[in-house]
């Protein structure tokens, strides 16, 4: 437990089960452009794909702040290493299963998937979401193609380090411009 609290809006979390301030993610991810893309949007059903594809809930789009607000305290960072990028995975966002599986060349979907993953979730311009199976990313988890957050780097201190960066966001804070 390692309470810190954020420059940016004054809220506080607990920073060493998640690295950067949950209501500044959520509101970057609500102010982010395409967060739910054509390929992934209820809106475009039926509608046939040659290969596989998810696609989000109504329930998801309808109340999108609400779930984001859960995944953001809930969720867990991932660096991917096929893709080499941050991706935020969050098994059953308010209990629910926030998207369904398409099989390819079929119009409609087929079965639900569990988890929301937000890809380039710290990407201002280039994060969106769709729907995964959580028992598949374990598997790919185990593969090594996801691996966790580090934790931070100064001595002593048990709080996650940030996507991208070797300290928490205390000590990214407190590092001198340049480095040693
Ligand atoms: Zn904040
Ligand atoms: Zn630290």
């Amino acid at each position: 437990m390692s309470s810190v609290t954020c420059q940016g809006c004054s809220a506080s979390w607990d920073a060493a089960l998640v690295p950067c301030c949950p209501r500044c993610l959520v509101a970057a991810w609500m102010a982010t452009e395409r967060f739910v893309r054509p390929k992934h949007d209820p809106a475009e059903l039926p509608g046939r794909s040659e290969r596989y594809r998810s696609v989000l809930t109504q329930d998801f789009v309808a109340r999108q702040h609400s779930y984001l607000e859960y995944a953001a305290t809930h969720g867990t960072w991932y660096y991917d290493t096929f893709y080499e990028m941050y991706v935020h995975l969050t098994p059953s966002p308010l209990g629910r299963s926030p998207g369904v599986g398409i099989p390819p060349g079929k119009v409609m979907p087929e079965h639900a998937l569990d988890s929301l993953l937000i890809v380039e979730a710290d990407s201002a311009s280039e994060a969106h979401a769709f729907a995964v199976d959580a028992t598949q990313h374990a598997a790919q988890v185990q593969a090594g193609e996801f691996e966790e957050l580090n934790g931070c780097a100064a001595p002593g201190c048990d709080n996650l380090s940030v996507p991208g960066g070797a300290h928490c966001v205390t000590h990214t804070t407190h590092e001198a411009p340049g480095g040693p």
